[in-house]
């Protein structure tokens, strides 16, 4: 075990081993496995860019809580878990808040009686006894979906909902997807409506029927789904805001990460920075992966699911 030792650089050596550059100096390795993280480096839209100086610019990663913040208005881009959870503690901060809206879906906290994570880990454990087998990557219907977003929920305060009308209500002012940033003033794509409505319906349409189909299977007693009464509640913010005149001097970058295998001198990659592979045993011999998102299905990246694909890369190895 080297603590405190940085991998700079991993490539092909002789003999089917590696090559590998640390901060405390070079090694040879007969195996490599990537367990660097899913989460590897904040990402930040090149629109960033475009911002004036005098604006504070930090991503979820850098946030620690709202005394960090300058005074003054802020817009927090993305609402996946951290957007909407941070945007909840700014508001209840006193803080003016501007949100610009993604489509990850809202779900309920609790759910037929039970914290929805309670029925997800049932259905994850004991889902496949009544053929509730998990997706697995290949069956999902673009590559891209091995990168969405989780369901937009928090655990404070002992866990709630998060309802992007009631955050309008209550008085952050939601805007569309950032789409441009030109001398101070960001441009929205003005359809918050239809976004809202598809933020709102997902649960509904997948996760929900999924759970009271295994609710079903698995003879569980459990009480009716409580339907959400309708909200028609409406923002009517302009696509365009000017950044002086809403007094906004910061701004949160909460639009996720992405993977980073720079270090990684081997031509194993494909178009999306993720190393071609099968179960986490990469196309280069000798180098696997692990807890990545979706190596082999949804909870690859959690710390809930890592340990069947470790186990079974530490059986390759052995092997
Ligand atoms: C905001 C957020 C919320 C999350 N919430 C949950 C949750 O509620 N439940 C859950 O199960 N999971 C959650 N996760 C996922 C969780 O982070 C992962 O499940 C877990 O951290 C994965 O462990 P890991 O060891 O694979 O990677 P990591 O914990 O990322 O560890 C990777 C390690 O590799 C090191 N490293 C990277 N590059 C190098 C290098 N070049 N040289 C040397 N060392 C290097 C890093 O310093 C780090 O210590 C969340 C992730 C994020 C970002």
């Amino acid at each position: 075990m080297r603590t405190g030792t940085d991998v700079t650089r991993i490539a092909s050596a002789n003999g089917g081993a590696f090559d590998v550059e640390t901060s405390q100096g070079a090694w040879r390795a007969r195996n490599v496995v990537l367990a660097t993280g899913g989460f590897q480096k904040a990402k930040i839209p090149p629109l960033s860019a475009q911002l004036p100086g005098h604006i504070l610019q930090l991503h979820t990663d850098d946030y620690r809580n709202p005394g960090q913040l300058p005074d003054g208005a802020m817009l927090i881009v993305g609402t996946g878990q951290s957007g909407g959870q941070i945007a909840e503690e700014l508001l209840a901060a006193g803080r003016e808040v501007h949100l610009a809206v993604s489509t990850c879906p809202e779900a309920p906290r609790r759910y037929r009686g039970r914290d929805i994570f309670d029925w997800l880990m049932q259905l994850g454990m004991n889902g496949h006894e009544y053929g509730f087998n998990a997706p697995t990557p290949e069956q999902l219907p673009s590559p891209a979906l091995r990168f969405a977003c989780n369901p937009l929920l928090t655990g404070a305060n002992g866990g709630h909902d998060i309802h992007l009308r009631d955050f309008g209500r209550r008085g952050i002012r939601l805007h569309g997807h950032l789409e441009a940033a030109d001398d101070g003033v960001l441009t929205f794509t003005d359809d918050l409506p239809q976004r809202l409505a598809r933020v709102e319906s997902g649960f509904g349409q997948r996760m929900g029927p999924m759970l009271d189909a295994f609710i079903a299977a698995a003879g569980i007693d459990a009480p009716p789904a409580e339907p959400r009464a309708a909200d028609d509640w409406l923002p009517s913010e302009p696509a365009q805001l000017n950044l002086a005149a809403a007094g906004i001097t910061s701004v949160l970058w909460a639009t996720g990460y992405q993977l980073d295998f720079s270090i990684l001198d081997i031509p194993v990659l494909d178009e999306w920075n993720y190393p071609r592979h099968s179960r986490g045993v990469t196309e280069h011999p000798g180098l696997y992966a692990v807890g990545l998102p979706w190596l082999t299905g949804q909870a690859s990246a959690l710390v809930a699911g890592v340990g069947r694909d470790a186990e079974y890369i530490a059986g390759q190895i052995a092997g």
